[in-house]
């Protein structure tokens, strides 16, 4: 090849491919996918956008099933609460998820992208299909977009965009039922609007954003803003399996003739793969950082393959060895390294999770008190304990303490009542028999029961007047 033709074959990775010549926006008119793919995409996509706007409805003893309230650092997942105290958990979770995510982008490439990322789900199982009712086949919207504002457009493109309007109100409520619960929402809801209008402009302006994104800046996200996206360059290698052109096969390209000997590859150049694209790339020039994986090209050449009796899987999921080498797939290294890491992570998740207190008490002596002398030859000191409810119910305790003859006295209050879902501060003089206190600060544990049931032991110590 010539240099000026490598350098012209090579020119798409010069840009982003849907920049012009002259850095303006080139608009992705992408047809219709069909097929086996698209075929589970949907499901799957369908399935995921009803769980996303059932589960906010499901409680599981009265709880909701998932509320992540972080203004007030409450969090509940699978109807436990977890509060600012688990943040290690959280901490973990975190960790094992981003190790999992890197794990999955190894193996699987960016299968993440086109399968199951709110962006693209939503994008091309909501807001394309209106646009494709509303405005046509991409030919159709093409001529439309260029054409001058007659009523037909100014209907057209006005009802699109209420209807994408109101879809992304009714989304940004359903986020917010996240966050705040669906019964607080449904109350808010009823209430006069002039009492919510900070959460109302909020919920305005997350419409809007969503708006934008789905109506205008659309593959944008997924080829130039997601870190996610920018980041899979330094997950990828030649095991990692992808969307990918079978180049080996499909090249030197040539167009298909009829009953005529064919001295090409299999690819015959008909542009139906990228055309299907919704990032606007050319999966035959190899892997791409604008690739998402959403396997619509598979589809589109899959299609052509069969109808002029060609193999399919022309482009197909498999990883680099296995095109350029024909090699199956190889569990490398760094593929069992990162499994390693998730499964020790997955353990201490599990070790953490099922050992969760749901009653999590602090007990502390006041700061900057000394002992006290108190009557029948007994020193008492001055505690405050911090016990944390997490559960969705008021529960009564008593504290005892257990390695020491001890009389707790509570300040204020007869009995202790946990209040349901919050942090309940209790303030007790402790009084111990002189001839029980043997040092200045004394080893003490401290025992919190729910009737008879013991449910955490706290150790703190005693301050007496020996030097
Ligand atoms: S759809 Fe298949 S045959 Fe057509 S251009 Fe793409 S790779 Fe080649
Ligand atoms: S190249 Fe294929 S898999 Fe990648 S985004 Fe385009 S259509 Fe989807």
């Amino acid at each position: 090849m010539r240099e000026e033709d490598l350098l012209k074959a090579s020119s798409y990775r010069d840009r982003v491919s849907t920049v012009t010549d002259t850095g303006g926006r080139k608009w992705v008119y992408a047809t219709k996918p069909f097929g086996k793919w698209f075929n589970y995409r949907k499901i799957l996509a369908y399935t995921y956008i009803l769980v996303f706007v059932i589960l906010p409805f499901i409680k599981v003893n009265g709880m909701p099933f998932m509320m992540i309230n972080i203004p007030q650092g409450k969090f509940i997942l699978f109807s436990k609460i977890f509060w600012p105290q688990d943040f290690f958990i959280f901490a973990i979770a975190m960790i094992t998820f981003i190790i999992f995510i890197v794990l999955f982008t190894v193996v699987f490439g960016r299968l993440f992208c086109g399968w199951v990322c709110p962006q693209t789900v939503f994008l091309e199982f909501i807001f394309r299909p209106i646009e494709w009712l509303i405005e046509g086949i991409p030919g159709q919207q093409k001529k439309l977009n260029d054409g001058d504002w007659t009523f037909e457009k100014i209907y057209k493109k006005a009802l699109k965009h209420f209807i994408y309007f109101t879809i992304l109100f009714i989304i940004a409520n359903l986020f917010l039922s996240y966050i705040i619960s669906i019964d607080e929402l449904l109350k808010i809801i009823k209430e006069p609007l002039k009492d919510h209008i900070p959460l109302l402009f909020g919920l305005v302006f997350f419409t809007y954003l969503f708006y934008a994104v789905f109506a205008f800046v659309r593959e944008i996200v997924c080829t130039t803003i997601c870190p996610y996206g920018r980041l899979q360059g330094v997950m990828f290698d030649k095991d990692t399996m992808q969307v990918a052109y079978d180049y080996v096969r499909g090249e030197p390209r040539g167009k298909f003739k009829k009953h005529a000997e064919r001295s090409d590859g299999d690819c015959i150049d008909c542009l139906k793969c990228v055309n299907v694209c919704p990032t606007g790339i050319d999966i035959r020039n190899g892997l791409q950082m604008e690739c998402v994986g959403c396997t619509a090209c598979i589809d589109a050449c899959d299609d052509v393959m069969e109808s002029i009796n060609f193999k399919k899987g022309l482009i197909r999921y498999a990883s680099e060895n296995k095109i350029s080498t024909g090699k199956s797939f190889h569990f490398n290294g760094r593929m069992k390294a990162y499994t390693a890491l998730l499964s020790v992570l997955l353990v201490v998740m599990i070790f953490l999770v099922s050992t969760r207190k749901s009653v999590d008490t602090y007990i502390s002596r006041v700061k900057g008190q000394l002992y006290q002398e108190a009557p029948n030859n007994k020193i008492s000191n001055l505690f405050e304990a911090k016990i944390i409810n997490k559960t969705n119910k008021d529960i009564a305790v008593t504290i005892r303490t257990i390695n020491i003859n001890g009389e707790i006295k509570l300040i204020g209050a007869k009995e202790i009542i946990l209040k349901k879902e919050s942090m309940n501060k209790v303030d007790f003089f402790l009084e111990i028999p002189k001839s029980e206190l043997k040092k200045r600060s004394n080893a003490i544990k401290i025992v919190v029961y729910k009737g008879d049931e013991k449910i955490q032991t706290i150790k703190t110590s005693f301050l007496g007047p020996f030097k």
